[in-house]
C-alpha cells in the first residue's frame, strides 16, 4: 500500500449502507460505546498476550483504555495502547472483511428489522450510528511499523494514509452527528460505561476522580477509572466468603434489599461459564423483579434478557452470567434451540437445585427463617419444570398453621396415623388464611389432625401437583367439608330422608341465604352438641375457580356461580325445633294432579306438567315465607354465615339487629 493519501471503497455489496445501519439498528445505537471499548480491550489484551509469550520484548507500558469526549466540539475518543494496526491489517479488518459479515446479514433480515436481534454487534462500524466522520489513527506494534490514519464520513468512501500518531495502539475519533448529541453529554457517556463496560478487564479511564474544594467539587491529576476488572464471579469461589458475596450484590443492585442466598456457577467444560446468581427475597407474583440476571461475554455486557437462556422461573433470580459460549449474533428465538444454550440452561437449573438441596442438609434452620420469601420461586420452579420438580421434592418445606416446618417425607410421616382416610389415601389438610379459617382450624386441631398453611399465590397449582407427585395422597382445605367427613375413616351412611322434606330443606335454607350462589343442601346427623348449621365449600370446585382466576385457563369453572354445601345437623335441636314449627305452620304440600297419559297430545300434556308445578310452587312459596318468617332459622344461617366471613351489608346489619333483640328477650325479659 503507497503511502500517500488513497481513496478507496469499502467492500460493501450494498451501495448505502449507512443510512441502513443508522436506521437498522436505531433502538440500540447506543451500543456502539461498547464496540469500540471491547475492541480496545481485545487490542490491549492481545498485546499483553504477546508480553507474556516474549514475542513482544519492549516495555508495555500503560495499557489502559482512555475514552475522551470534547462536548463543545461533539468529538468522541477511544484511544488504547494494544496491538495497533498496520495499513494492511486496516485494509483486510476494515475495508474488506468488516462488511461482509454484516452485509449478509443486514440483506438476511432487511424484511424484517422488527424481529432482528438488539445485541447484534455491527463492531467497529456502530460507530456510524452516531457519527458523521470517523477516524482510524493506529501504530502497530510491530517493528518499524509505521503509524496509519484512515477516515471516512459516512459514504462507502474512505480516505487511507500516514497518520502522526506516535503511541502504539490505536485512536478511534468519532465526530457526533447532530442528531447523536445525547452522546456528546459526559453523563451519558459515564452512563453507558457503566452499563456496558463496569467489568470489563482492562482498566477503562473516563475523566479524572473528583475532590471537594472551597465549597465544589473539582477535578484532581488521578484518573478516574470506571470498571472493575476483576469482578466476583471470575475469582475463585474457595476464596471468597459471604461478605465479599453480599457485597457484590450491593455493587449491582444497590438498591435492593440483602438476597437471601447465592450460588457461584463455574464451570469449563462441555461449555464455559462462570457467574453468580441470587435468590432475592420475593413474596408476591406483583412484586417480582424480572430482568435482573445480566449476561457477560468475557465481563463485557450483552443484556439483561436472559429470557431465552434460562429456564422462565429462573429469571426471577438476579445476578450475573458470564460465557463466550452463547451465541450472541442469532436471533433470540434462535437461541432457544441452540444445543450450547440448552446445556448451558440444564447446567444452571441443576446447579440451582444442587445449592438449595446442600442449603436444606447444612443451613436447615437459615433455610425455614427464608422460606416465606423463597418458596414461591421454588413452587414456580416445581411448576413450570419438571426435571427441577423432582429434585425440589426433596428438599421443598411446607409450614403448619403453628410455624412449623417439615419437608414433604417428614410431613407425611408425622401425620400418616391420624389423616389416612378410608381409601388408605392421606389427608393434608391446609388453610389459606389462619384468620378467615380460625374456627375450622380449631375444629381440626381438636380433632388431633394437622394443618398446614398454604397461603402462596401459587397454592391452588401447587396443591395438585402434590398431588400427582406425592402417591396416595389428597389435599383437603379445612373448611371444605365437616370435620367428620374431612377424612373420612369408614363410609358414612347417608341420613334418610324423603323427597319432600328434602325439598322443603333446600327450600327453607334458599330463602334465607345470600342470593348469586349455588347452594347443595343435605341434612345429616352430626351430634346433639355440634353447630346446627355448617357452610362448606367442595375442595375441587374451589381450586378450579382459583386456578383459573390466576390465569390456568379454565374458564368453565371460573364463570360459574361460587358453589357450597350446606350441611344441616339433624340431631340439633335448634334445627330439631325449626322443623316441628314448619310442619305445625306450612300445610304438607297438596296431591299433585295425575300426569297426562301416554297417548295424550302435547298440549295436553304441557298442561299436565303445568299444573303439577303450579301444585309443588304453592308449596314452595309457603315454605319459602315460613323461613323467611322464622327467626331461629334466620340466627342459626347467619351464624354459619359468620364463620364463613360471607355475612355481609344488609344481611349483617339484620343479623345484629335480631341478636340484640335476642339477647334482650333472653336477659331482660
Ligand atoms: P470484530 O471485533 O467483531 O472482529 P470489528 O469490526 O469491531 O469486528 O473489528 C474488525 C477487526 O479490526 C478486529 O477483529 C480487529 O482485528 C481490528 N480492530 C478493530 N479495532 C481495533 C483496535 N482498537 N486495535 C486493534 N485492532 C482493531
Amino acid at each position: 500500500m503507497s503511502k500517500n493519501t488513497a481513496k478507496g471503497q469499502i467492500g460493501v455489496t450494498t451501495e448505502n449502507i449507512f443510512p441502513v445501519i443508522k436506521q437498522f439498528l436505531y433502538s440500540d445505537h447506543e451500543i456502539f460505546l461498547r464496540e469500540l471499548v471491547a475492541n480496545a480491550v481485545d487490542a490491549t489484551q492481545k498485546m499483553k498476550a504477546l508480553g507474556s509469550l516474549g514475542e513482544f520484548k519492549g516495555e508495555l507500558g500503560d495499557l489502559k483504555v482512555r475514552i475522551e469526549l470534547d462536548p463543545k466540539k461533539k468529538i468522541l475518543k477511544v484511544t488504547d495502547r494494544g496491538i495497533g494496526m498496520t495499513a494492511d491489517e486496516v485494509d483486510r479488518f476494515i475495508n474488506q472483511i468488516a462488511f461482509s459479515s454484516a452485509g449478509e446479514f443486514l440483506e438476511k433480515y432487511k424484511d424484517k428489522a422488527g424481529s432482528i436481534i438488539g445485541h447484534f454487534g455491527l463492531g467497529f462500524y456502530s460507530a456510524f450510528m452516531v457519527s458523521k466522520k470517523v477516524s482510524i489513527d493506529s501504530l502497530s506494534w510491530k517493528e518499524d511499523a509505521e503509524a496509519v490514519k484512515w477516515t471516512c464520513d459516512g459514504s462507502p468512501e474512505y480516505e487511507m494514509g500516514p497518520s502522526d500518531h506516535k503511541d502504539r495502539g490505536t485512536v478511534i475519533t468519532l465526530w457526533l452527528d447532530d442528531d447523536s448529541s445525547e452522546f456528546a453529554q459526559k453523563e451519558k457517556i459515564g452512563e453507558l460505561l457503566s452499563k456496558y463496560c463496569k467489568f470489563m478487564p482492562v482498566p477503562i479511564v473516563f475523566g479524572k476522580e473528583q475532590e471537594w474544594k472551597d465549597g465544589k467539587y473539582v477535578d484532581t491529576d488521578k484518573d478516574k477509572i470506571i470498571n472493575n476488572i476483576e469482578p466476583l464471579w471470575a475469582k475463585a469461589p474457595g476464596d471468597l466468603k459471604d461478605e465479599d458475596y453480599k457485597k457484590f450484590y450491593r455493587e449491582l443492585y444497590p438498591m435492593n434489599e440483602e438476597p437471601l442466598f447465592y450460588i457461584h456457577l463455574n464451570v469449563d467444560y462441555p461449555f464455559n461459564l462462570t457467574g453468580i446468581l441470587y435468590f432475592p427475597k420475593i413474596k408476591e407474583r406483583m412484586a417480582i423483579d424480572r430482568n435482573k440476571i445480566s449476561l457477560y461475554c468475557n465481563q463485557m455486557f450483552v443484556t439483561d434478557h436472559v429470557d431465552n437462556i434460562v429456564p422462565d422461573f429462573m429469571t426471577l433470580l438476579h445476578g450475573v452470567i458470564d460465557s463466550p459460549d452463547i451465541p450472541l449474533n442469532v436471533s433470540r428465538s434462535y437461541l432457544q434451540s441452540d444445543a450450547n444454550v440448552k446445556k448451558i440452561s440444564t447446567y444452571i437449573t441443576r446447579k440451582v437445585a444442587d445449592r438449595l438441596e446442600e442449603i436444606f442438609k447444612e443451613q436447615r434452620t437459615d433455610l425455614e427463617a427464608k422460606w416465606d420469601n423463597l418458596k414461591l420461586f421454588i413452587e414456580y420452579g416445581m411448576l413450570s419444570d419438571e426435571k427441577f420438580c423432582e429434585r425440589a421434592l426433596k428438599f421443598a418445606l411446607v409450614k403448619n398453621t403453628d410455624g412449623k416446618f417439615f419437608s414433604l417425607e417428614e410431613y407425611r410421616k408425622a401425620i400418616e396415623t391420624a389423616q389416612t382416610d378410608k381409601d388408605k389415601k392421606v389427608v393434608y389438610l391446609y388453610a389459606t388464611d389462619t384468620e378467615a379459617q380460625y374456627p375450622f382450624i380449631e375444629e381440626a386441631k381438636n380433632k388431633g389432625y394437622d394443618v398446614l398453611l398454604m397461603d402462596c399465590e401459587l397454592d391452588s397449582h401447587y396443591v395438585n401437583l402434590l398431588e400427582r407427585k406425592i402417591e396416595n395422597t389428597r389435599f383437603a382445605r379445612v373448611d371444605s367439608d365437616s370435620v367428620e367427613r374431612l377424612i373420612p375413616k369408614e363410609e358414612r351412611i347417608k341420613l334418610e330422608m324423603s323427597e319432600a322434606d328434602r325439598y322443603d330443606l333446600e327450600n327453607m335454607f334458599k330463602a334465607v341465604l345470600p342470593e348469586g350462589n349455588d347452594y347443595y343442601v343435605e341434612g345429616d346427623n352430626l351430634g346433639e352438641n355440634e353447630a346446627p348449621i355448617l357452610i362448606t365449600r367442595n375442595e375441587f370446585m374451589r381450586r378450579y375457580r382459583e386456578m383459573s382466576a390466576l390465569g390456568g385457563g379454565m374458564n368453565f369453572y371460573g364463570e360459574m356461580p361460587e358453589s357450597y354445601n350446606i350441611t344441616v345437623n339433624m340431631e340439633n335441636p335448634l334445627v330439631a325445633k325449626v322443623l316441628a314449627a314448619k310442619t305445625e305452620e306450612v300445610a304438607p304440600q297438596a296431591e299433585l294432579p295425575a300426569e297426562a297419559p301416554e297417548n295424550a297430545s302435547e298440549e295436553e300434556k304441557k298442561a299436565a306438567r303445568d299444573a303439577r308445578e303450579e301444585v309443588r310452587k304453592a308449596h314452595r312459596t309457603d315454605v319459602e315465607a315460613f323461613a323467611r318468617g322464622n327467626e331461629i332459622l334466620h340466627q342459626v344461617t347467619d351464624l354459619a354465615l359468620l364463620a364463613n366471613g360471607m355475612l355481609k351489608g344488609k344481611a349483617l346489619a339484620d343479623f345484629i339487629e335480631r341478636s340484640r333483640k335476642v339477647i334482650t328477650d333472653a336477659y331482660l325479659k
